[in-house]
């Protein structure tokens, strides 16, 4: 705090791995983020869009409404290029549910098998409601492959089996702000910490090496 109000933040997510990255990567902005875990009186929104943007926004103005507080809501997934797309919107139950990360990397494995072509990209949707209906979307996404075999114990979900583009390193191989300089996460963050420095007055001389 340097004596101005802080904007209280809602992130629209139960993931504890995601609530974990966005802290890190906003650390530094005026926001106080709180969690799902705070607001247990809202309902569970069911991801059942065709996009990551119908997703996220859905997620975002549910918690805005219910809260009446901004929300924040992360939706994204990986988009395998010689599976169409896939598991795209699907990624967190890709095996099935419960999600379970294990399971869907096996499965993408057995899918990639006898595959050649090993192109995969992550995408990022962030949706940022207000209380008022507005909606600010904000996207990120990162190039990468799909190894072999999983490496690394960092990060989560496909994090072991991508290796962005130029790198001989998984997302899991990486530290935190490795992976968060060039994550579609870190990206599409980076582009809503840059819409939250114009809106409120004085952040942007906080923030500039954020
Ligand atoms: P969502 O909660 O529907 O947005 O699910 C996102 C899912 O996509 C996660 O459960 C992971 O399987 C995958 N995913 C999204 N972002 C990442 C990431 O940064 N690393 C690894 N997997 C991710």
């Amino acid at each position: 705090m340097r004596g101005k109000e802080q904007m209280h933040i809602v992130l629209a997510t139960r993931n504890r791995k995601k609530v974990e990255e966005i802290r890190r990567i906003t650390a530094g902005l005026s926001i106080s983020i709180s969690t799902l875990d705070d607001f247990p009186g809202c309902p569970e929104v069911e991801e059942d869009g065709a996009t990551f943007e119908e997703n996220a926004v859905k997620k975002a103005v549910t918690v805005a409404r219910c809260t009446g507080r901004p929300a924040l809501a992360d939706d994204s997934g990986l988009e395998v290029s010689a599976l169409n797309g896939a598991p795209g919107t699907l990624s967190a139950r890709y095996a099935g549910e419960p999600a379970d990360d294990k399971k869907n990397i096996v499965k993408l494995l057995q899918e990639m098998h006898a595959v050649d072509k090993k192109d995969a990209r992550f995408v990022c949707c962030i949706a940022f409601a207000l209380p008022d209906n507005k909606v600010h979307i904000f996207h990120g996404y990162i190039e990468g492959f799909i190894g072999k075999e999983p490496r690394g114990s960092h990060g989560f979900g496909y994090d072991p089996v991508f290796y962005p583009t130029g790198s001989d390193r998984t997302f899991a191989e990486m530290h935190d702000a490795e992976k968060d300089a060039i994550s579609h996460r870190g990206r599409a963050l980076t582009a809503f910490k840059r819409f939250i420095q114009q809106w409120i007055p004085g952040e942007n001389h906080d923030t500039k090496n954020h």
